[in-house]
């Protein structure tokens, strides 16, 4: 225990998506490995790394505002080593020295700390091997959505090597994995800039033969690059989870010309039939901007419309604000009121939230399967195969394990149930 506390500390502080909550957690096992324990308290560490977020501007200032409201800790403590990765640190690595002297160092995301030399990166530890983990396939994004930065932030498409996320999930898997959920901005264009191009079909065919791996997922689709091998690979293999995330965004044509989407609503409506039909009892999610620049009464209905008929199990809807640094942000004017967006965001809610009751309130009886992933208020929590978030109790630690769960309530944000064991 003495030994323990003697240890040198590290503290990272995470904003954004799962991309960087996976490489915030490929940094801890780093650290630890660098001999470092992990503190919760960042007044105690001795590294501090902040994983950046810039899709809107407010998680830009909050990176911002954090950095300077370390700026005394640091001059408390010079020995301290601050530090900064994530979308926020782009290219102009010396314009931000430059902008915050107190930070000792910038480094790309998904890049390893440079500074410290020893150590396998890519080594995977007990300490970074839950029930379930995220393993980026695919960094950055060749389009160029009009309202998105993650294209100049994040950079080109760069995939990792089929064998790398291979030795990743095996490694993984041994230390007590049973869930994967791979991750990119568009991990539909996995593989084109590899040797000899595999797909994410093939990347799905080569995991489902991992012994003791029991799921996979993957997320972000684009519809425009979601290929029909891919539909098959979920339907026939049987690792693979019927849940699907797929941005829609908007149900209007002209909007999504506006956005440089590149497809039509007809295309969406055609792919999300299509995966329904190959793929028995498929969850479908997707992600809507409302307010975008010029977006009409008729246009928002027009994506209610869709949302109506379409019966998503989860929609995210954000109201959009301009993100400096777009085409949208440029060229666009950002001329929907506040007040309108708003009103819009609550009606997408309304509905889904109308349409989420009846869909979940359909599993009422069944059993369903759920991997445990920890305890939340008591009771133990997990996911089914669709992605439903299920919690049951238990007096036995069930962490790690695949139960048959009966569900005997409903809600449109969860399930409760009881386990059907002896
Ligand atoms: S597909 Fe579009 S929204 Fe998604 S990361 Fe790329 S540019 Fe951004």
């Amino acid at each position: 225990m003495q030994e323990l506390q003697e240890k040198p500390k590290y503290h990272i502080w995470t904003i954004g998506c799962q991309m960087n909550k996976a490489e915030s957690e490929r940094l801890g096992g780093f650290f630890e490995r660098q001999g470092y324990q992990a503190t919760a308290v960042a007044d105690e560490a001795d590294i501090i790394v902040l994983n950046s977020c810039v899709v809107r501007q407010s998680a830009e200032n909050r990176v911002v505002n954090k950095l300077h409201a370390l700026k005394s800790l640091k001059k408390q403590r010079p020995e301290l080593t601050l530090a900064v990765t994530g979308c926020w640190v782009d290219s102009n690595i010396d314009q931000l020295s430059k902008g915050f002297p107190h930070v000792d160092h910038f480094f790309g995301p998904g890049e390893r700390p440079y500074w410290l030399e020893k150590g396998d990166w890519d080594r995977v530890t007990e300490a970074n091997a839950g029930p379930t983990a995220y393993i980026p396939i695919i960094q950055g994004c060749n389009n160029f959505c009009s309202y998105c930065i993650v294209p100049y932030r994040r950079g080109r498409e760069k995939s990792r090597p089929v064998d790398d996320i291979m030795h990743e999930v095996r490694e993984r898997v041994r230390l007590g994995t049973r869930e994967v959920t791979l991750l990119g901005q568009n991990v539909d264009s996995y593989g084109h800039d590899l040797p000899d191009r595999p797909d994410l079909a093939d990347l799905l065919a080569e995991l489902n033969t991992i012994e003791g791996l029991a799921r996979i997922r993957f997320l972000t689709n684009h519809p425009k690059d979601m290929s029909p091998r891919l539909i098959t690979a979920m339907a026939e293999l049987d690792k693979v989870c019927e849940q699907l995330s797929l941005p829609v965004q908007s149900g209007s044509n002209d909007i999504l010309k506006a956005m440089r989407r590149g497809y039509t609503v007809e295309d969406y409506r055609r792919l999300a039939t299509e995966i329904r039909r190959q793929v028995a009892r498929v969850a479908l999610s997707t992600d809507i901007i409302v307010g975008f620049p010029s977006e009409t009464e008729q246009q928002f209905q027009e994506t209610y419309n869709l949302l109506a008929g379409l019966r998503f199990d989860t929609v995210h809807v954000a109201a959009y604000s301009p993100r400096s640094g777009t085409i949208a942000a440029r060229e666009l004017e950002d001329n929907v009121p506040a007040t309108e967006k708003k009103r819009r965001l609550n009606m997408v809610e309304q509905l889904q939230e109308g349409i989420a009751t009846e869909i979940n309130a359909g599993l009422l009886g069944t059993t369903v399967e759920v991997l445990v992933e920890g305890r939340k208020g008591g009771k133990w929590q997990g996911r089914t195969r669709t992605d439903k978030l299920v919690f049951f109790k238990d007096t036995n630690n069930r962490r790690g394990q695949l139960l048959p769960i009966r569900i005997e309530q409903t809600s449109p944000w969860s399930l409760q149930g009881k386990p059907e064991i002896e």
